[in-house]
Order: C-alpha cells, then structure tokens, then sequence
C-alpha cells in the first residue's frame, strides 16, 4: 500500500487559513477521502489562532503585518508537521502555494505588497530539507 501524501490542511477546506475563510481544492478534498491523503496545519499546529495576522518571511525570519515575529510558533509547527509525516510514512506533499509556511518555490518577498519572490515557506522548506517532494495545489495535474 502506498503511503498517504501530507496536504495542507486549508487546501482539504478546513478552517485554518489566516484570513478565517474556507477555501478548500475539491482534488484535495477527495484524496483525504479516499485515504490517500493526511492533512495538516503547520500555522495551528504552532500554536497560532484562526483568524490571525498576514505573515511573510523576512532575512529567514516570519513577520506578521503587525511587526511581531512569529518565527518561533511557524518553525514549531514545521517541526510538528514533518513528525506526523514521518509518523505515517509519507514521502510527499501536496502544500498551498506561497503560503509563508507550505508554500514551495515561490514566497512574498516579506514587504506586504504581494512581490513574489522565488524561496520556500518554512514546513515546504524542512519537508524538502529531510527528502520530501513538495508540490503545490497549482501543480497537480
Ligand atoms: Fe494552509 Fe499551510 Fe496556511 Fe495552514 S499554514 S492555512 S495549511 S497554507
């Protein structure tokens, strides 16, 4: 049996996302149906509330909008996300693109105005480090 893929726990439409909306990818949603799939929070898991403030990395640290450094809870959660994958054997993952966290290959450049810059978010960055694939929503078939 293969093992499940880690997905964003906002891409299987759980209410998770910093702005408090749901916005969920039916192709996601039903991997985590059928099985194939494990999803998670790297941002809740790190002790995070739902809403809460924009955060984009900056010089590798997270900031939130409101100039607090949250470096610590999105590092925590990364952590957290890549013992569960571990836990259930996962060798992929299917993250949100550009989140500060999931995103892969393409972040915000840390100044708030939606410059894309090319870089990883921090659980897409430690999945890749320890092995990992890492793919976004944008690019599943
Ligand atoms: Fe979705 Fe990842 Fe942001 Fe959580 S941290 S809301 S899983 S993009």
């Amino acid at each position: 049996k293969q093992p499940p893929v880690i997905v964003s726990a906002c891409l299987a439409g759980m209410f998770c996302r910093y702005n408090g909306e749901v916005d969920g990818d039916p192709r996601v949603e039903e991997m985590v149906r059928q099985g194939l799939a494990v999803p998670f929070c790297p941002e809740v898991m790190g002790g995070l509330p739902t809403p809460r403030p924009p955060c984009e990395i900056r010089n590798g640290l997270v900031f939130g909008d409101d100039g607090v450094d949250r470096t610590e809870e999105y590092e925590r959660g990364a952590a957290e996300g890549l013992r569960l994958a571990r836990l259930y054997g996962c060798t992929t993952a299917i993250l949100k693109a550009r989140s500060p966290s999931c995103g892969s290959g393409t972040i915000y450049d840390g100044t708030f105005t939606s410059t894309r810059i090319p870089g990883d978010g921090v659980f897409a960055g430690l999945l890749k480090a320890n092995g990992f694939t890492v793919r976004t929503e944008e690019e599943l078939d």
